[in-house]
Parts: structure tokens; C-alpha cells; sequence
């Protein structure tokens, strides 16, 4: 794409709708970088493991554009299903080197091979010179940078800090669904990632995951892993590991919440 006369320099940020101040925190940075900014808004049904959480997923398109429209975003891709995933297309596997098997991947089977297929049809239909992802959903940041390797794509991936509320909650699309006396428990989350991240020794991973499960537990919600991981591998933190996360999903109520602070190592977000 051409900008000025120039080849302009793309900055793409891929999202579901339903936008708040941490998708527009992506576009932000983008717009620092590069020339041009695309958004994309497309709620992947490939990455939905429960039908009823993809029919009740937020769908906001009028008031995402005029927030887009507002913040000075280029150009905005809301395509259909079928542009994404054309009828008889046949589906490549896309390696993902066993980081799908851990957390998420236990959880919500099949999650990130629709993660992976969204992005890759989105990079090659947008084409961009930088993808800008958040730290919100690190597994899904780890297995798209692996795949970005795997297949040789000529991108640079960037992670952009958690945004939150003042209290707080990692902003999400789902939040607005929670109601009352969870919103005001969904806090907890955080404070609990903060305590394991001031607490954690060498060797103490066992012990701090179990007691964050029973913080978040004591704190009326329902954990369904805490784990302290490298955040290379995905695999539990050893003695060894340079780049240490806290990554955690509850559910508060019937809503299901990720979250994770950088323990140790790369220090790009909070
Ligand atoms: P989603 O629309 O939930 O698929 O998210 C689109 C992008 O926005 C992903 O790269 C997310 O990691 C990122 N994102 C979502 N919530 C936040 C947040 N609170 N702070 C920073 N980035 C976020």
C-alpha cells in the first residue's frame, strides 16, 4: 500500500470487536510505528470451543467503527465468514509445537488451531510489516509468534501492556457481562498474579500456585489454573528459566476470565 508516495510501513492490530481501551491501546502504539494502521474486526467462529459463548460474544460493530473512526485508525477490515474461510478450502495443518497443549489449550480444546488459522488468513490477506498483539492473552502471543517463525512470515510481532481498570481487572470484552458481586470479586485476579510475582522464589512454584488457587477460591471464584510457566516453553518454571509468567483463568460466575503478570525476565508489560 502507498502512502505519500512512499511504500507505507503497515501496522495491523487483528481483533473481535467489542472494543476498549486496551484494543485502541494497540492502535495507539501502531500508530507510533507505522505509516498506516489497519484493524481488523472478525469474530473467529474457529476459535470457540463452546458454541454458547460464541453466539452470546459481544458483537458492538457500530460503535467500534466510530471509536476506530474517532482514534484515527486507517483503515478498518470487518470481514465475513467467507472471506476468512472460503466454502471447500482445504485446512493445512499449522504447527504449534506443543504450546497449544498446556492451560488454555486443556481447557478450551481446539482454541488455538482457530487462533492460528484466523491470523494466518489475516496476515496473508492484510500483509502487514508489524502485528501488534497484548499481552492479555500471553499463550496466544506465544503460539502466534511461534507460527510466525515456523512459516517464515516477514513480520515483526509486537506485545502491548495489559490495560486495566483502575481497580485493576484486565479490560476484556467479557466484562461486561459481570455482574454485581463478581465485578467487585474479579479484582482479586490481579492482586493474586501481584502476590505470586512479589512472592515467587526458585523453587517455590508449587507452593504459590497452590496457595493463589486458594486466594482466588477464598475470594468467591472459581480458578481453573494458576500456573507460574516459562514463558518460552510454556512449561512449568524451573530453577533455569530466564522468562517467568503467572498465568491464570477463573471464572467469576458464568464469566470465564484470563489474566497473567511478567514474573521475572522480559518486563515489556505488566
Ligand atoms: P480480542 O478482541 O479479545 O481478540 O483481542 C484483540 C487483541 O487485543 C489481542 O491481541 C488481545 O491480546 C488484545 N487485548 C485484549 N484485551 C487487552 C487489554 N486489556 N490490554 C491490552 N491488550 C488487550
Amino acid at each position: 500500500m502507498q502512502r505519500d508516495g512512499h511504500n507505507a510501513q503497515t501496522g495491523f492490530v487483528p481483533t473481535m470487536g467489542a472494543l476498549h481501551a486496551g484494543h485502541l491501546s494497540l492502535l495507539r502504539r501502531a500508530q507510533e510505528d507505522d505509516q498506516l494502521t489497519i484493524v481488523s474486526i472478525f469474530v473467529n467462529p474457529a476459535q470457540f470451543n463452546d458454541p454458547a459463548d460464541l453466539a452470546r460474544y459481544p458483537r458492538t460493530l457500530d460503535s467500534d467503527l466510530d471509536m476506530l473512526y474517532a482514534d484515527g485508525c486507517d483503515v478498518v477490515f470487518a470481514p465475513g465468514t467467507e472471506e476468512i474461510y472460503p466454502v471447500g478450502e482445504t485446512q493445512e495443518a499449522i504447527p504449534l509445537n506443543g504450546l497449544d497443549e498446556r492451560m488454555e489449550g486443556i481447557f478450551r480444546p481446539g482454541h488455538f488451531t482457530g487462533v492460528a488459522r484466523v491470523v494466518r488468513r489475516l496476515l496473508d490477506l492484510v500483509k502487514p510489516q508489524r502485528l501488534y498483539m497484548g499481552q492479555k492473552d500471553f499463550q496466544q502471543f506465544a503460539i502466534v509468534h511461534s507460527m510466525i517463525h515456523a512459516l517464515g512470515y516477514p513480520v515483526s510481532l509486537i506485545m502491548c501492556p495489559t490495560v486495566r481498570e483502575p481497580d485493576g481487572l484486565a479490560m476484556s470484552s467479557r466484562n461486561l457481562f459481570l455482574e454485581g458481586e463478581m465485578r467487585t470479586r474479579a479484582p482479586e485476579i490481579y492482586r493474586t498474579l501481584l502476590y505470586a510475582a512479589g512472592s515467587y522464589t526458585r523453587g517455590s512454584r508449587e507452593e504459590m500456585e497452590r496457595q493463589c488457587l486458594q486466594k482466588l477460591t477464598e475470594a468467591g471464584l472459581q480458578p481453573e489454573y494458576f500456573e507460574i510457566v516459562d514463558g518460552e516453553t510454556l512449561q512449568p518454571a524451573s530453577a533455569e528459566s530466564q522468562y517467568v509468567v503467572a498465568c491464570c483463568a477463573v471464572r467469576a460466575g458464568d464469566v470465564r476470565l484470563i489474566d497473567n503478570v511478567i514474573v521475572r525476565g522480559n518486563t515489556q508489560g505488566t
